[in-house]
């Protein structure tokens, strides 16, 4: 079975303390994850090395940073690296959340450079993807979403996009409290794997976790996460309420 993880997202939330507290909380409802389950904490920079030794024990519990800078190292003050990640032992990188692409004007082909540094530093991007409400009206998602893996992923050869997350991550369903419906996620999600199947053939297309981001909450997950090709979800606000987390993560296929 494919990989099913379940991504929480903390943005720029919670103090250090209450961060410990989330996830000691988390920690405390001992889900034994094994196998194909996964629980990912993308967590501000500054708790990175604190979360990794929480979750140090545990099966399939993994850090993740929110985000990496796009060239390799140099004179980018505030920056992140890759390599610094991986020098921590990081495994899991959210690259391109439509947060990023908006107040950091990050396009598609600097997505592609932060992609590339991720997998040479061994640390699995979460890929987002997702188009504005605009664009879901006008009936044109496909096309746009199809245009984001295309230009930000394509480049690579079968063997490495094989190792990546996408998130697809609808932008008028974030934090809006408006989720796209069980059918809207499956069609998508569904549409992404047969563009990726023209692209580098149907067993590589299969092997690719597509996560469903946008307003997941407890009382959701499970049917979002039912559908044949949503691999789990990445999670903003639902992810700062450990009973809530705690649910989505128990709702993984
Ligand atoms: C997100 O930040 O990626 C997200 C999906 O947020 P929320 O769950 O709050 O909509």
């Amino acid at each position: 079975m494919r990989k099913q993880i379940a991504a929480a997202n903390w943005k720029m939330n919670c103090t250090f303390q209450q961060g410990e507290k989330l996830l000691d909380d988390i920690l405390g409802a001992e889900i034994g994850l094994s196998a194909h389950r996964f629980a990912v904490f993308a967590v501000p920079y500054p708790y990175l090395l604190m979360t990794r030794s929480e979750l140090e024990e545990e099966q399939n519990y993994y850090a993740a940073a929110q985000n990496c800078h796009h060239k390799k190292a140099g004179a980018f003050t505030g920056e992140v690296s890759a390599e610094m990640l991986h020098s921590m032992n990081i495994n899991y990188c959210v690259v391109g959340h439509s947060e990023r692409r908006e107040f950091n004007a990050e396009t598609n082909a600097m997505l592609a450079d932060k992609v590339n540094l991720c997998l040479e530093n061994h640390i699995t991007p979460i890929f987002c993807c997702g188009e504005p409400l605009a664009i879901r009206e006008a009936g044109t998602q496909n096309d746009y979403v199809a245009t984001q893996l295309k230009e930000s992923l394509f480049h690579l050869p079968g063997v490495t996009i094989k190792n990546i997350v996408i998130a697809y991550e609808p932008i008028w369903a974030i934090g809006t409290g408006k989720t796209a419906s069980t059918e809207q996620a499956q069609e998508i999600h569904h549409y992404l794997r047969s563009v990726i199947a023209a692209q580098y053939g149907e067993a590589i297309a299969n092997e690719i976790p597509i996560l469903y981001g946008g307003s997941v909450k407890a009382n959701n997950a499970k049917e979002l996460f039912s559908c044949p090709d949503v691999d789990g979800g990445l999670v903003g606000g639902a992810s700062l309420v450990a009973a809530d987390f705690i649910e989505i993560i128990k709702a993984l296929k």
